[in-house]
């Protein structure tokens, strides 16, 4: 490895404006070994690949947080016991192509499995890459059918794939027909566009997404670094549109495992006017063990920042049960039951008596006498 740790910028020189997509442009940018090829290449058949020159740019040594997420390690070859193809168990839920209904008042919509860069920790790698898995005009039409015909539906959340991927005419025809079902009262957009490759964010591309329905824009990112200018920029041509924009994250070693890390992450989030919405226990996807944290360390992390960044920087630490049984949120809880009565925590980890707890409700009991 002979790259500069001090001047990336220059050790991409050559490849100016270009998305890295296979082994032969990632040795070539110097982000993997020539004798490490051979190898990536079967994880290249098995997983797609990208790296956009913005994020490119990121990464100054091929294991630092931005390139562990996008540079394919052979370690991806090895499939742990509890791993699965489909880790939350969408296939499951899928009434028609491109739909995913778990939730009564809400359900995904896919227009694509595009994505503007790979993560190599993603849940729904078995699926997303660049040659598949766009709807075509007519599964389209049947997937936007089956949301007009269940009026319980109130929220539809774009995802894939990225459907900040599709062209401005494609995403704001799928907008314009949402926003024609009376019972859709709110539509999510989860994104990695913003930060990956910001400038696809153009404001023909912002003014699709324009809509009076409430608009909500949930993007995803991992580390403090992928918050660079023009990401920035990007979320402000969203949040001008009066779009309120939400983080997501998913806890990976190497990348944000640390107090500090996600200090900066949920900091940088708030600083863009990103409120953290959910921190993501890694989903079991096949080849991802080097990315897990075990919830008990999970927790414990996410103590360290309690009391110590604003509440506005705290995310609901989340688990999607495996086999797809719903999200739920894994604490730290800061309530004990104690020997005579339920104590507190507080973030210093002193623990408090509630004394209120114990004791009979007074004014209920007057109440109800
Ligand atoms: C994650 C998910 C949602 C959204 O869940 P929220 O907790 O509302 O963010 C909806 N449907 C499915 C199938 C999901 O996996
Ligand atoms: S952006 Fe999302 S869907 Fe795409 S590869 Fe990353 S985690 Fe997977």
């Amino acid at each position: 490895m002979t790259r500069s740790v001090n001047h990336p910028q220059d050790d991409f020189a050559p490849l100016p404006g270009r998305t890295l997509r296979d082994i032969p442009a990632l040795v070539a940018a110097g982000l993997v070994p020539p004798d490490a090829a051979p190898a990536l290449e079967d994880v290249a058949r098995q997983y797609a690949t990208a790296i956009p020159p913005a994020f490119a740019a990121l990464i100054e040594r091929p294991d630092d947080p931005i390139g562990l997420q996008v540079i394919p390690d052979e370690a991806e070859l090895a499939v742990a016991a509890h791993e699965r193809a489909d880790p939350i168990g969408d296939d499951a839920l899928s009434p028609v192509p491109g739909i995913v209904h778990r939730y009564a008042d809400r359900a995904l919509l896919k227009p694509l499995l595009v994505c503007p860069l790979y993560c190599r920790f993603c849940f729904r790698r078995e699926h997303v890459g660049p040659d598949g898995g766009v709807l075509d005009d007519a599964a389209l039409a049947r997937a936007l059918d089956w949301l007009r015909d269940h009026p319980a539906i109130r929220e539809v959340i774009l995802t894939g794939g990225d459907p900040l991927m599709l062209s401005p005419r494609r995403l704001g025809a799928i907008v314009r027909a949402l926003e024609a079902m009376p019972h859709v009262t709110t539509i999510r957009i989860h994104s990695r566009v913003p930060v990956a490759d910001p400038a696809r964010i153009t404001d023909e591309l912002a003014d699709a997404m324009q809509t009076d329905r409430a608009m909500w824009v949930v993007m995803h990112a991992n580390h403090a670094r992928e918050f660079t200018p023009a990401a920035r920029a990007a979320l402000r041509r969203i949040q001008a549109r009066a779009i309120p924009v939400l983080g997501q994250s998913v806890l990976l070693r190497g990348v944000n495992d640390s107090v500090a890390a996600l200090e900066g992450l949920f900091r940088a989030m708030v600083e863009a006017r990103v409120k953290p919405y959910y921190l993501h226990q890694l989903d079991p996807a096949p080849g991802t063990a080097r990315f897990h944290v075990p919830i008990a360390e999970g927790r414990r992390l996410l103590a360290g920042l309690r009391g110590r960044v604003t509440g506005l920087a705290w995310p609901t630490y989340t688990l999607d049960i495996p086999g797809g049984h719903g999200k739920v949120p894994l604490g730290p809880d800061y309530l004990e039951a104690g020997e005579d009565g339920p104590t507190v925590r507080d973030p210093a980890g002193g623990r408090h008596k509630l004394a209120s707890e114990s004791a009979p409700n007074l004014a209920l009991g007057a109440r109800e006498r």
